[in-house]
């Protein structure tokens, strides 16, 4: 894969166009733009691709970003959820300027409400859901208007007072925009401003029980706050004209509304409604398992922000929809990782090494901690005279060019010395008991005077010294590569092999200091990181990618 141009080699994306046109022709002196989550959810991949643009515009062009909670629909929204959002926010390397919620304009856009209403451009109407789907037409025939849409302001401000002190039913009546029901744009066919809720809302509480459609509340919204730039996905292009119509007749501060492609991912899906039935329906231990595309998924996983940040650069903003591959993701953290994580030897699938000619107790030897990184230090490695190796790392008729531990055959075990294999001893099954091995002495690695040359290199442990160990390792979360387009229910996709659990693994006594914000290459195995289900005395460690990119397409089968 290509490393990443630098900054002023890379083509400006459409929207640094706009942002840059602006600027220079003083349309606008500085740029404000807005990341609106609705707090019905974690964030996920798809979130981090908007809050990338988002803030990542404003910080290029010396902008602000503001943080609004689009909480205007009391059902289906939760405290816990604006919490995790604004956690996730911090942890990808973004402040906003300020946090604000929709709700707090609740007054302000009852206003605009009345306003409307006013200049005869609001009415209420009475007609039930059914009957108004019924009169809206087609997109090639013309609706037909409400017989309550010629009602005079005086009756039109009562109304609507009347809804707003509870005195009808939900449903019961609407506020509707008086635009056109011929319009060939169906959406601006008198569009529902409020409706009627008797529902707690998790900020204002009980004082309302009527309360604006996204379409009556995001770009009222945004002129409140002075957004420059409103930036959503594809699917609002067509509420662009009822964004624009509101901005006219209130009069109101012209923000512009600007659409790009949703980031879809391989192998997952991306909207918070199927994602919150894969942890009510117990697909996955919760919005954080590590299978998870969202941000807290991620993070458990050991994805770090950085390599999350560089694959929403690599992945761009496009003007179509396309599926991105999450193989671009893996390639972005393994670079990461490479650079950054510290090397440690954990063997997953252990088989006994008897040093026969070692007599010390012990030696104890050094080891970088991260041969890319200068200054990362050296860590102790206990060597005794049993060790383990991987059960996979020896072969008792091994075929040509196995380089790894055979009788007769010399290994370097790493970090420590060469090693010849002498022979095993089995139980009467045919079991491998133990292998023995002699030592060279003079192979000590940093300080080899044996003149010796081996082609393989090997992980072990110390038996007396190693720690047990649990480990995670994960797949793809659905068999297809794209589940939401699938035939049928999503949920018929989910690859049941997604969780691989090692229960058995030894590793390097080094590990105990493992904090969960540390990420480790466990040497020839992948990067692991420590997940928070570990106690004092079982640490169990998350894959987070393995070291080369294996994945084929064979779990499709
Ligand atoms: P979902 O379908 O997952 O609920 P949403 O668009 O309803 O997504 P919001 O909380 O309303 O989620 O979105 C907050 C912001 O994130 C919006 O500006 C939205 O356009 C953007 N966003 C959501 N999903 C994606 C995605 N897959 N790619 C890019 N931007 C996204
Ligand atoms: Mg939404």
């Amino acid at each position: 894969m290509e490393p990443l141009k630098k900054e002023e080699e890379k083509a400006l994306n459409f929207l640094e166009e706009i942002i840059e046109n602006d600027l220079r022709t003083g349309k606008h002196t500085s740029i404000l733009t807005r990341f609106p989550p609705e707090p019905n959810g974690y964030l996920h991949l798809g979130h981090a691709s908007s809050i990338w643009l988002n803030f990542g515009l404003a910080q290029k062009y010396g902008g602000k970003t503001n943080l609004r909670f689009d909480d205007t629909n009391p059902v289906t929204e939760d405290t816990e959820y604006v919490e995790s959002i604004k956690e996730d926010i911090k942890w990808l390397g973004y402040s906003w300027a300020n946090e604000f919620y929709a709700s707090d304009y609740f007054d302000k856009i009852y206003e605009f409400a009345m306003q409307l209403i006013r200049q005869g451009d609001a009415y209420v109407d009475d007609l039930t859901p059914d009957e108004i789907a019924a009169m809206k037409g087609t997109p090639i025939e013309p609706g037909s208007n409400s017989p309550f849409r010629d009602r005079s302001v005086e009756e039109n401000l009562e109304l609507f007072a009347q809804m707003k002190a509870g005195k009808f039913e939900e449903g019961a009546k609407i506020l509707r925009a008086k635009i056109d029901m011929a319009s060939p744009n169906m959406l601006l066919r008198d569009p529902i401003l409020y409706r009627i809720k008797f529902a707690h809302h998790h900020r204002t509480g009980d004082a309302w029980c009527i309360y604006p459609m996204y379409d009556f509340a995001h770009g009222q919204s945004d002129a409140i706050e002075n957004i420059t730039h409103s930036i959503c996905t594809l699917e609002f292009i067509p509420h662009r004209a009822i964004y624009d119509w509101c901005i006219a007749k209130l009069n109101i501060y012209p923000s512009h509304q600007y659409e790009f492609a949703r980031l879809n991912v391989s192998y997952t899906v991306m909207s918070k409604r199927k994602l919150l039935q894969l942890v009510n329906e117990n697909h996955v231990s919760g919005w954080d398992d590590p299978r998870m595309p969202t941000i807290a998924g991620m993070r458990r996983r050991g994805y770090t922000p950085r390599a999350i940040r560089e694959f929403c650069e690599r992945a761009g903003i496009a003007k179509r929809d396309k599926l991105n591959e999450i193989s671009l993701l893996e390639f972005c953290v393994r670079e990461e990782l490479n650079k950054t994580s510290f090397r440690r030897m954990v063997v997953f699938n252990p088989v006994k090494v008897v040093i026969t000619n070692f007599v010390e107790e012990e030696v104890l030897l050094e080891s970088e901690n991260n041969p890319e990184e200068e200054h990362s230090g050296v860590r102790t490695i206990p060597f005794s005279k049993e060790l383990y190796i991987e059960h996979e790392d020896f072969m008792e008729n091994p075929p040509k060019k196995f380089f790894r531990m055979a009788i007769g055959q010399s290994v370097r075990l790493k970090s420590a010395y060469i090693v010849t294999c002498n022979g095993v001893i089995k139980d009467e099954a045919g079991n491998i008991l133990e292998i023995h091995c002699t030592y060279i002495p003079e192979s000590k690695s940093g300080h080899d005077t044996s003149g010796l040359k081996v082609q393989g290199t090997l992980h072990w442990v110390s038996i007396k010294h190693a720690i047990g160990v649990e480990l995670r390792e994960y797949d793809r979360l659905f068999k297809s590569e794209n589940p939401a387009l699938e035939e049928g229910d999503f949920k018929e996709y989910i690859n049941s092999d997604s969780l691989n659990i090692i229960m058995n693994a030894f590793a390097e006594p080094a590990l105990k200091e493992a904090t969960e914000s540390q990420r480790f290459q466990f040497l020839r195995k992948g990067y692991f990181c420590k997940d928070k289900d570990s106690t004092l005395d079982h640490l169990v460690f998350n894959r987070t990618v393995s070291l080369k990119e294996s994945f084929t397409k064979e779990v499709k089968k």
